[in-house]
């Protein structure tokens, strides 16, 4: 069990109704009114456009509260603009996310083989366009950072799965501005990472002691048993999403890659089933990274927060526990992590 981050979320305290620290009798699942919390989603992105509130009411309304994840300037903005409007279960992440941070080559590639694409991402954008060779600007996103909503810093990390040998530097580079953020503001990472994981915990291994002690997650996470024990030896925490309710990954493979069913193993156990057994439940979260990865029994629809509980489900049948054991303790892992408390405006 890590150690929870009891005095942050102390701090942050206000409403006398949440003073449980103050009495030891009282346990934070007492106070915990969310079912479920989907701690990797982008509502505030393009795709929810039209209906952005709706969904995000369905999911509030069904219990499930919520990080909107940023990606670049405008849509790190945006999640903090998202948060700012729903006095709870709202909250945003503000990161410049590897892919962003050189101009996309694989434009088409992206477009012609997701069956989701990052077009969902550009509000007000010529369709296709994918990223924008973006510079992180420390400032920019320290004032972001500080806002009361943001409560971790992220997406960032390394994405090998598409790109030359040089942009790899630049990656590492980006990635350990955002690492020095997260020390400086002192919230966590949330940490995105697709086949460069040997780079990934080499960055990590040196510079996670300047870091809190739940020092971040690793969201969608795609590693193996073996980069999984490197990453809790480090206090990191996992995200597991839709993709676990019907992927049959191959290792060292992307998900996307190899979702399809002739990829899956005639005896219906996947990668993920391996990896998710290894990981205690104590450092397991939940997240949609909504509009994409649709879970069954929903695939082909846009994905939303809502569709959580499939990934719920899922992740109680892995485990072999209830859907209950599943639900406070991932509320409460979430908690502990990003330092929560209820925040009226
Ligand atoms: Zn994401």
């Amino acid at each position: 069990m890590p150690t929870p981050n009891l005095s942050r979320l102390a701090e942050q305290i206000e409403d006398p109704r949440f003073l449980w620290t103050k009495n030891r009798d009282r346990t934070i699942a007492d106070y915990m009114t969310p079912r479920l919390f989907d701690v990797h989603t982008h509502t505030q992105f393009a795709a929810f456009h039209d209906d952005r509130d709706t969904v995000i009411r369905r999911a509030l309304d069904a219990g499930v509260w919520m990080i909107n994840v940023g990606t670049q300037r405008d849509t790190s903005k945006s999640a903090i603009e998202t948060a700012h409007r729903y006095s709870e279960g709202v909250y945003a992440t503000v990161g410049l996310h590897p892919i962003h941070t050189e101009k996309s080559y694989h434009d088409e590639q992206e477009l012609g083989t997701f069956p989701y694409s990052q077009e969902y991402e550009n509000v007000g954008e010529e369709k296709g366009f994918t990223s924008r060779a973006e510079e992180f600007d420390y400032e920019y996103y320290k004032n972001l950072a500080e806002d009361s909503k943001v409560v971790g810093i992220g997406e960032c990390g390394l994405d090998y799965y598409r790109l030359s040998e040089e942009t790899k530097e630049k990656q590492k580079d980006v990635f350990l501005k955002q690492i020095e953020l997260a020390a400086d503001v002192k919230k966590p990472l949330m940490v995105h990472c697709r086949n460069a994981f040997s780079d990934l915990i080499s960055i990590l291994q040196p510079t996670t002691s300047n870091l809190l002690p739940n020092p971040g997650v690793i969201h969608f996470f795609t590693g193996t048993v073996d980069d999984a024990r490197k990453l809790l030896d480090l206090g990191f925490s996992f995200s597991f999403g839709g993709v676990i309710t019907f992927a049959r990954p191959v290792r060292g493979k992307s998900p996307e890659a190899t979702a399809a069913p002739s990829a899956r193993a005639s005896n219906g156990a996947s990668d993920y089933e391996e990896v998710i057994k290894f990981i205690p439940l104590d450092r397991i979260l939940l997240e949609t990274d909504a509009p994409y990865v649709t879970p069954a029994p929903y695939r082909g629809k846009r994905n939303e927060p809502a569709y959580i509980s499939e990934v719920a489900r899922k992740m109680a049948e892995i485990k072999k526990v209830s859907l209950n054991n599943v639900s406070e303790t991932t509320v409460k892992n979430t908690f502990s992590l990003f330092g929560l408390a209820i925040a009226r405006e």
